[in-house]
């Protein structure tokens, strides 16, 4: 049997019942498609780069096309990618022109001079390195366009945020995380989908998480990183999951949820919110399959 494995989500919050199925498949193709890298030696990297960009093209999920828009109608993204094997890691926040934010996540990384990069100087080196830059309006549904309209005067909301997290052939991790962040935010907003620690870390030996679910929270208690912390401990992947959320409900009333890999390829996932959409793909059978 192949020893590797994916998990990815499709965000933590409350989801119309519409949205349910075509989330649930969008999931399982992404970690299908993030498998067939692995079955076939590709690294965790390319695989959480490849399941978040497949996510990122599918407009059910808040990130690259149809993500939320911010209280000015415009579409600012964040997104971050980490490699367990060397802790190198590429962010974006506030990019407003790029269908694929996790790719150039990807492309900071492997330049190594910078980590994160914000705005317009993210979307000038992407010009530079080759990714193609979009309009904003290529980006923006007329889901999410009726959306603010009936939300003008709505609390923040989360919703859709997309990650994954792998174990490679070679018993190496990564994860990977992207969003349009909460509907309404202020602009210039960026939250943990951007920042190493918070919403994304991976480290070998240790494991890899994404984290989705309101922000400002997730930032307070670096979720990723503390949830990583407990895998070290030798815990049960499942267990760490459901008690770094219970620490980000207690410590900091936060709502959200993550998934993860340990060090050994274990998966687990967890949430505190109505719905989080998590899916899997069953190693013996090569068939995706959605998690509780
Ligand atoms: N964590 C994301 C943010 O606050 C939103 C989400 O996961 O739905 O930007």
């Amino acid at each position: 049997m192949i020893r590797a494995s994916i998990i990815v989500h499709g965000g933590a919050g409350k989801y119309s019942e519409d949205l349910r199925i075509p989330r649930e498949q969008g999931a399982k193709v992404a970690a299908l498609e993030a498998w067939r890298i692995l079955v076939n030696g590709g690294s965790a990297v390319d695989a959480v780069e490849t399941a978040v960009a497949v996510l990122e093209d599918d407009p059910v999920f808040n990130a690259g096309r149809g993500a939320v828009l911010n209280a000015d109608c415009q579409v600012e993204l964040d997104a971050s990618i980490m490699d367990g094997r060397t802790l190198r890691a590429g962010a974006v926040g506030a990019v407003k022109h790029l269908r694929n934010p996790v790719r150039l996540a990807r492309r900071i990384m492997e330049q190594g001079r910078h980590v994160l990069l914000v705005g317009a100087g993210a979307e000038r080196f992407a010009a530079a390195v080759g990714i193609p830059t979009c309009s904003s309006e290529e980006l923006i549904t007329e889901r999410q366009l009726q959306r603010w309209w009936q939300e003008r005067r709505a609390d923040l909301e989360a919703m859709g945020t997309v990650g994954a997290a792998a174990f490679d052939q070679q018993g190496h991790v990564a994860a990977a995380t992207s969003t349009g962040g909460m509907a309404q935010k202020h602009p210039g907003r960026v939250g943990d989908s951007a920042l190493v620690g918070c919403g994304t870390y991976a480290e070998d030996g240790r494991g890899a998480v994404s984290c989705t679910g309101h922000g400002e929270p997730i930032i307070r208690v670096t979720l990723a990183r503390a949830t990583v912390d407990r895998l070290e401990a030798g815990l049960d992947p499942m267990r760490a999951a459901q008690e770094a959320i219970a620490d980000l409900a207690r410590k900091v009333k936060g709502e959200g949820g993550l998934i993860l890999v340990d060090g050994q390829g274990r998966i687990g996932c967890a949430h505190n919110t109505p719905a989080m959409t998590a899916a899997t793909v069953d190693a013996a059978t090569g068939i995706p399959r959605l998690l509780p």
